[in-house]
This record gives C-alpha cells, structure tokens and sequence, in this order.
C-alpha cells in the first residue's frame, strides 16, 4: 500500500530544510542541507531534489503527493519563478517547473515568512481560529496574516510585510525604500544599533553593555543579558523598541482585527522587557475594544514553520 506524502522546502540563504508530512499535516520526517548559493541555483536546485529523495527515502512506500517550497525574495508564484531572491543571488529562476519535472507533482512556492505564519496557524499555535497574525521579531520583521482562514496572499504573493509600515513618517530610510519602517526601531538588528549609539553618547551608562559585547558591536543579545542584570540603560532600549513594536501592533491590529498574534524570532525571547511597554502601547493606543480581545501566543513550530507551511499551502 502507498503511502502518501507532501513535502515542504524552506529555502533560506545558508540553509535548506525539508519537509514530509502526512495527509493530516503531522511531520514524517525532515532532513536539512547546507543552501551554498555560490554555487549557482542548478547546483541549488539538485541538492532540493536530492534532499527530498533523501527524506522519500527515509519512509516506507512513499508517494509524493506535491511540493511546497517557501523562499525570500519576490516570486512570479503562478509560473512557479522565483523573480529576485538577493539572498540567493538568483534572478527569474524557473524553481517550480524544475522540480515539478524532477518529480511529476503539482510545486507551489510561497513567500518564506507568509509559509511560516500558515504552518503556524494550521498546525501550531494558531490551531482553530480564523484571524491570526503571525510576527517574527529577529534581525527584520516578517509577517503573515490570515483572515477568516484564508492566507492573505496579495498579487504576487508578497502580502504582510508588517515590518515595514511606517510608524514616523519624517524617520530614518530602510532598504527597502520606504522611511521610518516599523523593522527600523523594534528588530533585534535596530535594538543593537540604537544600543552602539546610546553607549557613544552616553559612555557612562554604558559600562555592563560594554563588558557584555567585550569589544565586539553591542548586539540585541549583550541588551537582553544587560537588561536581565537590571542595566538602566538597556531596559530603556528594550522600553522604546517595544513602545515602537506596540506603535506598529496598534496599525496591524486596526487593519486586520485579528483574534489572535502570534509572536515569535529570537528578539521576541527578550520577553517582558519588550513585550510589556509593547501591550502598554497598544492598550494606550488603540481603537476602543479592538485589542481588548486579541490573545497573543508564542509560535510551536520553531525554525519548522516555513517548510510546513509549504507543504500545506500546495493545497491551502
Ligand atoms: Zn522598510
């Protein structure tokens, strides 16, 4: 008897994970491959293949149903191209028709972090609700939102950029284009950099975050350790990037209405520091019973959620 089975690929930019899951979405098993991109997106593309061999191989009688594949970057999704992907330095490559050649099945490739927040709703922390929205706080914001149990795909699948809705319209330029982007003052990434600037001016506060980098840039890690100890000067970093994070939460709170936030990525372990300035915010700002009702939650998946989330939306 056969038994069959959906595969999921997160590919990310060091590595690529894959997935198999049965067809009730529980996890087979996964197998994961250093990405080397340097390589070039053929080399790329035949270790995909050749790990989901690897994980085909690994259970009985398997028949592979479809392939999900989450990736950064912009996609031509309904060709199955991956249209600009700079962490991988690829540029229109045919990703889908490939693998869908390599195996005969229907290929589907979505957003990373859009995959990561619908494993998350399917299957992890937002089991059982309809309005979910779906954050990681780590070097950028990613996000995904899924409304009335749909994911929110947008034209080119490129939906839920919640890391970069402006919170100060005359505030400092991102790379994406935009200005005063809500990834620019709550990401790890910016946590760290508004630490090296207050540790400049302010030298004399800045003793314990100093010691903690030991020379090396103060990161958002040396501000949680400091901030654990009590440090003065990183609770206030952590007070305005959470007031920052509740500013950002207000506007996607208003536009989504979500019963549901589930909020991951490894800022978001910084916990209380981040998060209570955060609901302060909100609660301060927000429209009158909108976030009064909206549950927050940390994700279940871990660094699976992409490639489940992959393998569930060929059919999402
Ligand atoms: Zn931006």
């Amino acid at each position: 008897m056969s038994n069959k089975v959906y595969a999921g690929i997160d590919l990310g930019g060091t590595k690529i994970l894959a997935v198999l899951l049965d067809g009730d979405g529980a996890l087979l098993t996964k197998s994961e491959v250093s990405t080397d991109a340097q390589e070039g997106s053929h080399a790329v593309i035949q270790r995909m293949i050749d790990l989901i061999h690897d994980c085909l191989n690994k259970i009985e009688s398997a028949e592979l149903a479809s392939i999900g594949v989450a990736t950064a970057g912009t996609l031509k999704a309904d060709e199955g191209v991956v249209a600009y992907a700079s962490n991988l330095g690829w540029t229109n490559v045919p990703l889908g028709k490939e693998l869908a050649q390599a195996f005969g099945v229907p290929v589907n490739l979505e957003n990373d972090a859009n995959a990561a927040a619908y494993g998350e709703w399917a299957v992890g922390a937002g089991r059982g609700t309809q309005d979910c929205v779906y954050i990681t706080v780590s070097t950028g914001i990613g996000a995904g939102i899924i409304s009335g149990g749909k994911l929110i795909r947008g034209r080119d699948s490129s939906a839920g950029e919640l890391g970069h809705i402006t919170i100060d319209w005359n505030g400092s330029k991102c790379l994406c284009g935009n200005v005063g982007c809500l990834e620019l003052y709550a990401s790890g990434t910016s946590i760290g950099r508004r630490a090296g600037q207050l540790a400049a001016e302010l030298p004399e506060e800045a003793s314990l975050l100093k010691d903690k980098a030991a020379g090396a840039p103060i990161n958002s890690r040396h501000v949680a350790e400091a901030a654990r100890e009590g440090d003065a000067l990183s609770l206030r970093i952590l007070k305005e990037a959470g007031q920052a994070l509740g500013a950002g939460m207000v506007s996607i709170i208003h536009s989504t209405n979500p019963e549901l936030v589930i909020i991951g990525g490894g800022a978001a372990s910084i916990g209380a520091p981040l998060f209570e300035p955060m609901h302060q915010a909100i609660a301060d700002r927000a429209i009158g019973t909108m976030a009064t009702g909206v549950k927050y939650a940390s994700p279940l998946l871990g660094k699976d959620a992409g490639a489940i989330g992959a393998a569930l939306l060929v059919n999402g």
